[in-house]
């Protein structure tokens, strides 16, 4: 594939960072790590430097796998396209989806491929990644 045929992705790539590479770099492999607490053993999401419970700073990373379930915690439908790259994406529902297995724990990303009058709070998902370069991939969601 030549530079040419390349579909241009013009949408923000999210920035790795020292706090949250582990993060990003699960997703390009599909799958979520979310970085845990030694200390009073949650989940710090979004990651940092410590625990945004406790303070700790004795924080480890844990892969959960690729097999991700949530319920939609809240969610808006956006019909304008505030960014560019997302002009043919409106309306795009963006959610906030709580882990099945750790409801503490909520995930922003799209509902993708679903009809947006079947979304509501409470509405089952999965986590699916979207590859958008050659070597990064978004978590997203899709309904179950
Ligand atoms: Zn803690």
């Amino acid at each position: 594939m030549t530079e040419d045929t390349k579909v241009k992705y013009e949408k923000p790539i999210p920035l790795k960072t020292i706090d949250n590479a582990p993060y990003w770099d699960a997703a390009d492999r599909h799958e979520l790590a979310l970085q845990k607490c030694n200390t009073c053993e949650g989940y710090n999401h979004p990651p940092g430097p410590s625990c945004a419970n406790c303070g700790s700073t004795d924080v480890v990373w844990e892969n959960l796998g690729n097999d991700i379930r949530g319920t939609v915690y809240t969610y808006v439908i956006s019909y304008r396209p505030f960014l560019p790259g997302f002009q043919n994406d409106v309306p795009l529902v963006i959610a906030v989806v709580a882990l099945d297995d750790s409801p503490d724990v909520k995930i922003m990303g799209n509902v993708l491929h679903g009809n947006k009058d079947n979304i509501t709070v409470g509405t089952p998902v999965k986590m699916v990644w979207e590859d958008i370069t050659e070597d990064r991939a978004l978590p997203q969601w899709e309904l179950l």
